[in-house]
């Protein structure tokens, strides 16, 4: 199969053209030099075509039950509102995140982090007035929203 073939099967994730370049490449490498497994460790998954630290740290959460937090655009936001770093790097946040967090607890609050900031602390209008975390975030009085 050709990235363009691809492509027109995956056409409904953003950023297709993209993928389906990654996915062939990526496919190919695993072929090459994983016999065509998925690797367990976060420095072979990162080496493969497309896959950066986030992405790597949730097939080793995930599918390995690694310890890992990978900061996506959700945790980075609600973490960062939630004054728990202000880190500028998803690395560095990533970091911060980690040393308040057991290796246990660490998967468990990536998905938490996402959830909240999907549903409640959303990156244009968050529903502080309905946050379970409202008493204990600086978000809110910093921009004037606490009613
Ligand atoms: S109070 Fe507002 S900014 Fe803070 S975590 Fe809740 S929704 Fe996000």
């Amino acid at each position: 199969m050709t990235p363009e073939e691809l492509a027109g099967e995956i056409k409904g994730c953003g950023l297709y053209r993209n993928k389906s370049k990654y996915i062939i490449e990526a496919s190919r490498k695993l072929l090459e030099l994983h016999d065509g497994q998925v690797p367990g460790t976060r420095e072979e998954l990162q080496a493969l075509p497309g896959v950066g630290r986030k992405t790597a740290g949730v097939v080793f959460g995930i599918a390995y039950g690694g310890s890992a937090l990978p900061v996506d655009t959700h945790v980075y936001r609600v973490a960062r509102r939630l004054d728990l770093s202000r880190a500028r790097l998803p690395e560095k946040v990533e970091e911060d995140l980690v040393k308040c967090l057991a290796p246990h607890q660490r998967m468990e609050a990536h998905h938490l982090f996402i959830a909240h900031g999907r549903t409640t602390c959303r990156a244009r209008k968050p529903a502080c007035g309905d946050c379970c975390l409202r008493e204990l975030c600086p978000y809110p009085e910093q921009e004037g929203e606490k009613s």
